[in-house]
């Protein structure tokens, strides 16, 4: 039998990346392709609560792609993000919803679209294959567009990402709203991580030109709670930077409730974040109304003033 296709989706993996290489592997099982779901990171208390929900276990830990092993790409591109030794691995597909920084030396299937959610994506996939989606199918991808959009608040959010949600729940068979909010509010469980888990819980890394830096995020229904810690954090955020060679560390701490997050921004290159926000950081921090999203609020203004 030849060797199955391995899916995954980015490092420090959210609801999206976990429940798109579930629902991708069984998309591409049924189209006959011989697929597993897989994980390159450590399984989120949100994530775990939508697992629990459906009483299924999290898809296998790897840590390192085998050369020439063929894999699928999900909510990711970027070599930064992705599993270790990739260079050297044969993607064959990618489905994803974030700016392209990919090159291939050959061809292959690249799906990408500016919508909120992996997930979106693939139920379309469903649909243009005829392929018909269980429930449980659809509660995993309803799942990863409520945490992808936060409950449809975020600016990242579309209006396919709503029309594919309301169409999940009536397969689904819940009420999303509050199906969502419980699920959201699991994840701003972070009383039990340490610092250092906490800054790298959903860390992402990005490069312009020389320069190296992450931007982190935790989501919360109290900024303060989280802030009691920040001494702690910034040391866990110091010896990241200096682990990882990087000029700047952004930490976001994410209101899902108000829509607002408070950033802690450590690193030489701090004043890409002032002029990004027209802020002036005080104690290492800066509050920014309205900003919830990395990849439409956070990222481009940073990378635009690196
Ligand atoms: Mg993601
Ligand atoms: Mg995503
Ligand atoms: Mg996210």
């Amino acid at each position: 039998m030849e060797k199955e296709i391995v899916i995954f989706g980015h490092k420090n993996p959210d609801t999206d990346s976990i429940c798109s290489s579930i629902v991708m592997a069984d998309l591409e099982n049924k189209l006959g392709n011989h697929c597993i779901p897989t994980r390159i990171g450590k399984i989120n208390k949100e994530t775990q609560f939508v697992l629990d929900y459906l009483k299924l276990e999290a898809p296998k830990m790897i840590d390192k792609a085998e050369d020439r092993q063929e894999v699928i790409l999900v909510d990711h591109n970027e070599a930064t993000q992705s599993i270790d030794n990739i260079e050297n691995a044969k993607i064959v597909k990618v489905i994803d919803h974030h700016t392209m920084n990919f090159k291939a030396p050959y061809q292959l299937y690249y799906r990408t679209e500016p919508v909120g959610c992996t997930a979106t994506v693939l139920y379309k996939l469903y649909k243009e294959n005829n392929i018909e989606m269980t429930r449980e199918i659809a509660i995993l991808c309803l799942s990863a567009i409520i945490s992808d959009t936060l409950l449809f608040k975020s600016p990242t959010c579309t209006e396919d990402d709503v029309k594919v949600a309301n169409a999940l729940q009536k397969i689904a068979n819940i009420d999303m709203q509050e199906y969502g909010l419980e699920m959201l509010k699991a994840g701003t469980d972070l009383g039990d991580f340490s610092e250092e888990e906490l800054v790298n819980l959903d860390a992402k890394a990005f490069e312009k030109g020389d320069t190296k830096f992450v931007i982190a995020q935790v989501n919360t229904v109290s900024i303060e709670d989280v802030l009691k810690r920040q001494k702690d954090l910034e040391s866990a955020i110091n010896s990241e930077i200096e682990k990882r060679g990087i000029q700047l560390f952004v930490f976001a701490i994410t209101d899902i409730l108000n829509s607002n997050s408070e950033i802690i921004a450590l690193g030489n290159r701090t004043d890409a974040v002032e002029k990004a926000f027209d802020v002036k950081l005080e104690n290492n921090r800066a509050f920014l109304p309205g900003v919830v999203s990395r990849k439409k609020q956070l990222l481009p203004d940073i990378d635009k003033n690196m």
